[in-house]
């Protein structure tokens, strides 16, 4: 056990150092810019004395909220921007060069499927998209200007896991970059850069910020390939607000608390639903950590269930097209995450009418699990 330990940390980060009255928590920077008393002080800023000038290219919230991202996943550098999506686009410009090629995981997120199939290549950049269920299959995908490798470490929506370390010694062999999307699994259970991979990005909208009322996005690794993607964030104006960097600080606070719950709630429902008649299966990860193994269930229902009745009687629970809030909601792939994908795509990658998307909050568990088999119960024709 290392200390200060993971618990203690995410409370105890690496506090805002400007506070002038003591305050406990950071005050919120809600402000575009910063001021100078005079012009040596204003060529303080760029002589890097003065850290603040303008809130597009730097303020403390997004830096603190960077800041406790980086550490919680043991990396030099963070930058926090707008949403989990430009922070993957910064990530992408500032590893891969135009004219140059990643090879991507066929089953990343809708989103990020989007922006990989549909607008890189306007960036001049090359995207071969194939299974990574197996490394030496990808590696015959790599070519000449290859450049970055591309995954998530724990998929959507069947939750396979990724071999973080296969996948860094594959790209060391060939001389790559590796850059892994750790939303689902959260620096709480993995921490893909104590693997070697290069950048590591969040979609803090899940559950970094953990209340579902902020878009958010953080990504980590090295101090150059930071340095290059916050250049990137800066003049794309892809920033992230004050106020929402200090609101997903302030949700990260509670992340082990969140994770830990979730977990232990998402492994009893998947034991329930597969002992329950109108399941027909279960996607929930064997092993992710030793502090468990995430907090979404993906389940397929038997053909005995009427799907619209099932959305239909969920009782308590919402139908949310996100996931990881503090609440239990479920979510239809076919309809929203999966939605942009053809007929053909969401079949090879399994995705069918029958597939559910559960993501499992801090409630009672028994009660998730009271809720979920009555609804399959009432919803059996
Ligand atoms: C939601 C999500 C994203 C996109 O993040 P936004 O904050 O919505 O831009 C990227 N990757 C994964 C795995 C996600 O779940």
């Amino acid at each position: 056990m290392t200390h200060p330990s993971f618990e203690t940390k995410i409370v105890h980060h690496k506090q805002d150092q400007s506070q002038v009255h003591n305050s406990k928590t950071t005050p919120i920077y809600q402000t575009s810019a910063f001021t100078f008393k005079d012009l040596d002080h204003l060529e303080s800023y760029y002589e890097g004395e003065s850290p603040y000038l303008y809130t597009r290219e730097k303020n403390p919230n997004t830096d603190e909220l960077a800041g406790t991202v980086a550490e919680l996943e043991g990396a030099p550098s963070g930058v926090a921007s707008s949403s989990g999506m430009s922070a993957i686009l910064a990530g992408i410009l500032a590893a891969v060069e135009p004219g140059g090629h990643i090879v991507a995981a066929e089953d990343v997120y809708g989103g990020t499927h989007k922006l990989l199939t549909k607008e890189l290549p306007s960036f001049g950049i090359d995207v071969t998209m194939v299974s990574f269920n197996d490394l030496d299959e990808v590696e015959k995908f790599i070519q000449p200007h290859t450049h970055l490798l591309y995954t998530e470490s724990i998929s959507n929506p069947f939750l396979r896991v990724e071999d973080l370390k296969g996948l860094s010694s594959l790209a060391q062999k060939h001389g790559l970059k590796t850059m892994v999307d750790n939303t689902f699994a959260t620096p709480y259970l993995v921490q893909p850069y104590e693997y070697g991979v290069d950048l590591v990005v969040h979609s803090a909208t899940k559950y970094i910020g953990g209340h579902s009322d902020v878009t958010c996005g953080v990504l980590v690794g090295s101090e150059a390939l930071i340095s290059k993607a916050s250049q990137k964030i800066v003049t794309l104006g892809a920033n992230l607000s004050p106020f929402e960097a200090w609101l997903t600080q302030r949700g990260a606070k509670t992340l082990a608390l969140r994770m830990k719950q979730q977990s232990a709630n998402a492994k009893s429902v998947a034991e329930a639903l597969r002992e329950h008649n109108g399941v027909k299966k279960v996607f929930y990860p064997e092993y992710v950590s030793e502090r468990g193994h995430g907090a979404i269930v993906t389940i397929e229902l038997n053909e005995s269930v009427d799907v619209e009745a099932f959305f239909k009687s969920l009782g308590w629970i919402k139908i949310a097209p996100t996931l990881a809030g503090v609440q239990t909601t479920v979510s239809y792939p076919v309809r929203t995450s999966h939605r942009a994908l053809s007929e053909s795509e969401r079949e090879k990658i399994g995705v069918n009418d029958y597939v559910i998307r559960l993501s499992i909050g801090i409630e009672s568990g028994e009660d998730i699990i009271h809720q979920l088999k009555s609804t399959i119960d009432t919803s059996i024709k």
